[in-house]
């Protein structure tokens, strides 16, 4: 397989030859194919994965076991945000790993704090935090929350089940909405090909047009609503910014009906579209925000921010976990931010994601099969009028790495943050040559 061509070789040294320390190195060395037969064997057949294996990489690069070198503007679905083996979020992990990497909730630590601090303190409405482990997670967490709180909003005790069943409970998403995969965010998820294997999902959720103002309003003003899910920027569903207009409305609807506005975050936030959230390019705030993805740079981590009047509602026992915020992430976490919310980085971020868009929307003018080139920042969507696999398979073959989303009829880029101005014009010139002479 694979590439030669990528300029960005010179600016990096490549791997080849030292995939594994002497420390980790297993017993009987592998081979891809042998890795690749060991995967199909031993591990649940979940995902559909290319036969690539790959064993390193340094900011936006990667190398496969071959020292094939891919350019990668997947960034692991939207997590490594400032690429691969950062410096910086390497010396903290090693330095945090060294001193403590978990206690539970049982006890306090410090980087949970810092975080918390770092994080309520950058966000005007938030006042509080919640630390889960997924962006699954993360929403799954707000769903309690929301509903917890309009019990309490409608002076119900929210531990007796009779008094409370009267209070407002239903959840409302949206159509293209990805909010995860455990019962209660699968219910909220949009495509039925991901929940119908598992009903019965969570009950009490509604599911309706995106951007439809009327459908939103005749389903919130019935009063039955205690919160409302929406993805600032649709990102698994094919990258859909939700506009000032919508927003807007809903947040109006929200406020009338006593429900909770919930953004979900965890691929749109965090610096993605050039602002420190996604919701900051809307003018519009929310109840709570969940996170994930990138915020530990690669690390599993999930948070929620919300307003004091949610955290109002949660008292200690209602909701925990044993890995949440544990030090490690959390010091991890700290880093990512520290360079993320720099202005100076958020602005860079915003110029590369304006290079990407209008590169891509020069070299594919023209092409009948090219929709749309949207985007926000630098999460970028390629709408074609036919399924981009076989691109991404492609760009793949020419050391690029990319992903689909939507119906499998959108290109989706989501590239390090930390990605150069050099890779970005490369990635367009590779993939804008792919995509103009396979369709
Ligand atoms: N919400 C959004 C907007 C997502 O894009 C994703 C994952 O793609 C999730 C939630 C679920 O996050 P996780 O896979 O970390 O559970």
């Amino acid at each position: 397989m694979i590439v030669s061509s990528l300029q960005p070789s010179r600016l990096l040294p490549n791997p080849r030859n030292s995939r594994c320390s002497a420390a980790s190195a297993p017993s009987v060395p592998s081979t891809a194919a042998s890795t690749i037969a060991d995967e199909k064997k031993y591990i649940l057949q979940t995902y559909g994965r290319p036969d690539v294996v790959f064993t390193k990489g340094q900011g936006a690069l990667m190398w496969d076991t071959d020292g094939n070198q891919f350019l990668d503007f997947s960034s692991g679905i939207a997590v490594n945000a400032l690429g691969h083996s950062d410096p910086r979020w390497l010396a903290t992990l090693t330095e945090q790993a060294h001193k403590l990497a978990h206690t539970s909730n049982l006890y306090h630590t410090e980087p949970q704090v810092h975080l918390a601090k770092r994080l309520v303190d950058a966000t005007p409405w938030a006042d509080r935090i919640f630390y889960a482990n997924t962006g699954t997670e993360a929403n799954e967490a707000c769903i309690k929350f929301a509903r917890k709180a309009a019990k309490i909003a409608a002076g119900v005790d929210p531990y007796d089940p009779v008094s409370a069943a009267g209070a407002a409970s239903e959840i409302v998403s949206f159509t293209g909405s990805f909010h995860g995969r455990t019962m209660g965010a699968l219910a909220l998820t949009y495509k039925d090909q991901y929940k119908t294997p598992f009903l019965p999902l969570m009950p009490g959720t509604v599911m309706l047009p995106y951007k439809n103002m009327e459908a939103a309003t005749n389903a919130i003003k019935k009063g039955k609503t205690a919160a409302v899910f929406v993805e600032p920027v649709q990102g698994e569903g094919g990258i859909h910014p939700a506009g000032s207009e919508f927003l807007q409305a809903l947040r109006t609807l929200c406020d009338e009906a006593g429900a909770a506005l919930i953004f979900d975050e965890v691929q749109c936030g965090l610096g993605r579209t050039g602002k420190l959230w996604g919701h900051q390019n809307y003018g519009v705030s929310p109840d709570m925000m969940s996170l994930a993805k990138p915020l530990a740079g690669g690390l599993p981590i999930g948070a929620v921010l919300m307003t004091q009047k949610i955290a109002d509602a949660m008292k200690p026992g209602d909701h925990g976990s044993t890995f949440a915020g544990n030090p490690l992430v959390c010091a991890a976490a700290c880093t990512v931010f520290d360079i993320v919310s720099d202005p100076a980085f958020l602005d860079a971020v915003e110029k590369k994601g304006e290079m990407l868009r209008e590169g891509l929307s020069a070299a594919l003018a023209g092409n009948v099969h090219v929709k749309e080139v949207r985007g926000s920042g630098l999460i970028c969507g390629i709408q074609l009028d036919q399924p981009a696999g076989a691109i991404v398979e492609k760009a793949r073959g020419k050391g690029l790495l990319i992903i689909t989303a939507g119906a499998g009829d959108v290109v989706r880029l989501v590239p390090p943050l930390i990605v150069t101005e050099a890779q970005i014009q490369h990635g367009v010139k590779v993939l804008s040559e792919i995509i103009n002479e396979e369709v």
